[in-house]
């Protein structure tokens, strides 16, 4: 079965049921929305509705109508991969990297860019848009070029080289913003209402927004509908997490899983709005933020969005963290070395917080852990590490390797 089972819009406020269309905010509140599925078709058809590889394989639990629109670049079916060493050294009984640098551009924003521009061919759009500092950008661009659309990609100027020549090589349509993501995504989030083009942005559009729930769909199914006790996210805008909080909570309705992991929130210290609301128990104020290392989190006004994610997080009794620049970086070496795998900082943060929250106590160390590693680390800019290089001959060669292997 490939049929979509999406019956309708809801408000996550009021409850107002919509019609599906292209529609980004309740009618009766301005809320946003989200959509809604008939789950007791999978529930009485079990695992074996799934068909299929990837991303596509969850159409079931996936707006897009027709398969025609269905765009892929081969996103999805990402590894989960299990860190015995690095659960040692943290000290806790089982941890998981679900590892999402292996997407087509590097990215966990592969999985909606892929339901985003459905969308818009869905909905007969012939151009897209977004606002990025720079995963985005180059993924929407991406997945345009291959839907045949039109992309007008809005990049931070200080995006790093390599996510640069990456939008510039996958559109014509890149244009460099000076000053933060905050000030501009405002005006262009008044401009969406004018439908030049398909909002691809992370603020509002239910539809763009489906893809990364697919992330929880495979962390369930990788784990033969048994998933770890916590599953940690990355919060910006708060995409990411809200969707496979709702892919868990999907999973549970429609009897596949026994129960929804808990959900931890990771943050950069410097845009760490949500996480101190969380803290506090007060409402979330807008910060003005500066440079952080993980510049894929860099929002400090998460919006309505950032409201979604306490709320997610006080019903299921989740927790909040945040990392500094170093933490991040110090958690992005320890992933390389102990366990091979390669991320950018905006995709190890979740690996410095839940490090963060174990030392202080605040989470269980006798749980399973699932982190979630948003992004590859081949598109971060870093000049090399400095070397000096040496003309061997058989002896000298063989003192090196031998002096090598003798250390520790
Ligand atoms: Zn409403």
């Amino acid at each position: 079965m490939t049929d979509s089972l999406a019956q309708h819009l809801q408000c996550i406020d009021c409850g107002a049921v919509h019609p599906l269309g292209y529609r980004l905010e309740c009618d009766k509140c301005q809320g946003l929305l989200e959509l809604r599925y008939d789950l007791a078709v999978l529930r009485g058809r079990g695992p074996g509705a799934l068909t299929g590889h990837g991303l596509w394989r969850y159409a079931p639990v996936l707006p897009i109508v027709d398969p025609a629109h269905r765009v892929t670049l081969g996103e999805g079916a990402t590894p989960l991969l299990e860190a015995p060493r690095l659960a040692r050294s943290l000290g806790v009984r089982r941890l998981a990297l679900k590892y999402e640098g292996s997407n087509p551009t590097g990215t966990v924003k592969d999985r909606s860019s892929a339901t985003g521009v459905a969308a818009a061919l869905q909905f007969g759009f012939k151009a897209t848009s977004v606002v990025s500092s720079g995963n985005a950008g180059s993924s929407i661009a991406a997945y345009s070029a291959r839907a045949g659309l039109r992309s007008l990609i809005f990049a931070y100027e200080r995006a790093s080289a390599p996510k640069l020549l990456h939008m510039a090589a996958t559109t014509e349509d890149l244009v460099l913003y000076r000053g933060v993501y905050d000030d501009l995504i405002t005006h262009w989030d008044r401009l969406v209402e004018s439908r030049l083009f398909f909002d691809c942005g992370a603020s509002r559009n239910a539809y763009k927004h489906e893809g990364k729930k697919t992330i929880a769909w495979e962390i369930a199914e990788q784990t033969g509908w048994a998933p770890p006790d916590v599953v940690v996210a990355p919060v910006a805008v708060g995409e990411t997490f809200i969707a496979a909080a709702r892919g868990f909570r999907e999973l549970h309705e429609a009897g596949f899983i026994p129960s929804a992991p808990t959900m931890i929130a990771a943050q950069a210290t410097r845009a760490n709005a949500i996480a101190r609301a969380f803290r506090t128990g007060a409402p979330i104020r807008p910060l003005k933020i500066g440079y952080t290392v993980a510049e894929g989190l860099a929002a400090g006004n998460p919006g309505r969005k950032g409201d979604w994610v306490l709320r997610l997080l006080r019903e299921g009794r989740g927790a909040a963290g945040d990392a500094e620049d170093d933490e991040i970086l110090a958690a992005q070496r320890t992933l390389a070395r102990t366990e091979g795998v390669w991320a950018g900082p905006t995709g190890v943060a979740t690996l410095a917080v839940l490090t963060k929250l174990l030392a202080a106590r605040e989470v269980d160390p006798a749980q399973s852990f699932c982190v979630i590693i948003s992004e590859t680390g081949l598109k971060t800019e870093a000049s090399p590490p400095s070397r000096e290089a040496t003309a061997f001959d058989l002896d000298s060669l063989r003192r090196l390797v031998e002096d090598r292997l003798a250390r520790a």
